[in-house]
């Protein structure tokens, strides 16, 4: 068996899977599509110490750093289920069963999509999912936030502080994030909240250059010429496939404790799939490095 299992190949699952290989540990991992979210990327500015990079280039340099080790790398191949026995087992979706004496969880999450025409042709062109990331490219620019929730509210009030202005897109006719994040918002020169707004197109020739929504009182069609879209309808963890094996929240997040340590004895998750408030690169490192330390004291404790 693996002394340590890890499940997700992004920056958390690299990030865990070179921690622990480090201590002398058999290590093995297993990832969909190495790099993860990072792939689908293009400018990275905050990964501290690189001022610049690109996905798919830090994609690479996961790997290369992984492959320094000697760990296992059993790239696209999925987990569909896990329990715990003596040791845990992790079956893939091709019958194979690992065994390990403890797993990492880091499959990541995924933004959830509008689904309209527009939105993939136009991503990194304008159409964007992460303030934190890509909100000082629409500085002095026009951008429209979809989605008037928490995440989507947030995103306003960030990025009416670079953006020329903000207008906030609400598919149902109230804002459903908490009344002092309204109350900032309102408070706030630059921002326009519109509700009963079903989005229908984001438009554009080489990037984005407008937004075409349905006032859904009136039925009326109405386009905003703009900059930018910022999409915030929800992040969705990969965690399904976990079922009720262990404790997640509400919205799916694996509940881990300041150890990285999930409600099963031996398992450990990082990154994206946890309930860790903020979801970025550097963040998902840092709790990859946690789980694999949590799971190695752990192993010293109980063999
Ligand atoms: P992920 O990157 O989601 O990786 C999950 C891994 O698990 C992948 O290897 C996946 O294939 C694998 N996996 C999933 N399910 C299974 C399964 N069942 N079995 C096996 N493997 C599975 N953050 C920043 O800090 N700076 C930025 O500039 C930035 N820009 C972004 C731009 C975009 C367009 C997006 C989408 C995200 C951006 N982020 C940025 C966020 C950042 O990419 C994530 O926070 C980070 O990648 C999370 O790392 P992770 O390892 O937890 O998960």
């Amino acid at each position: 068996p693996y002394d340590v299992l890890v499940v997700g190949g992004g920056p958390a699952g690299a990030s865990a899977a070179i921690y622990a290989a480090r201590k002398g540990i058999r290590t093995g991992i297993v990832a969909d599509r190495f790099g993860g979210q990072v792939n689908d990327t293009l400018g990275i500015e905050n990964f501290i110490s690189v001022k610049y990079t690109e996905g798919p280039k830090l994609a690479a340099s996961l790997e290369e750093h992984t492959k320094e080790y000697g760990i296992e790398i059993m790239k696209a191949q999925r987990a569909k289920r896990l329990e715990k026995k003596d040791l845990v087992e992790v079956e893939l979706e091709n019958g194979a069963v690992l065994k390990s004496k403890t797993v990492i969880i880091s499959t990541g999450a995924r933004w959830r999509n509008l689904g309209v025409p527009g939105e993939a042709e136009f991503k990194n062109k304008g159409v964007a999912y992460c303030p934190h990331c890509d909100g000082p490219l629409f500085a002095g620019k026009h951008v429209a936030v979809v989605g008037g929730g928490n995440s989507g509210i947030e995103a306003a009030i960030d990025l009416a502080g670079v953006a020329e202005h903000v207008t906030v897109l609400e598919f149902m006719p109230e804002l459903k994030a908490d009344s002092v994040l309204q109350d900032r918002l309102n408070s706030l020169p630059n921002t326009t909240v519109i509700k009963n707004a079903q989005v229908k197109e984001i438009t554009g020739t080489n990037k984005v250059d407008g937004v075409t929504y349905i006032e859904r009182e009136s039925g009326e069609t109405k386009h905003i010429d703009l900059q930018g879209v910022f999409v915030q309808i929800g992040l969705v963890p990969n965690t399904d496939w976990l079922a009720d094996t262990l404790e997640r929240t509400r919205m799916g997040e694996i509940v881990v404790d300041s150890h990285g340590a999930t409600s099963i004895p031996g398992v450990f998750a990082a990154g994206d799939c946890t309930n860790s408030p903020y979801k970025q690169i550097i963040i998902s490192m840092g709790s990859g490095a946690t789980a694999a330390l949590g799971a190695f004291d752990y192993m010293i404790r109980n063999q």
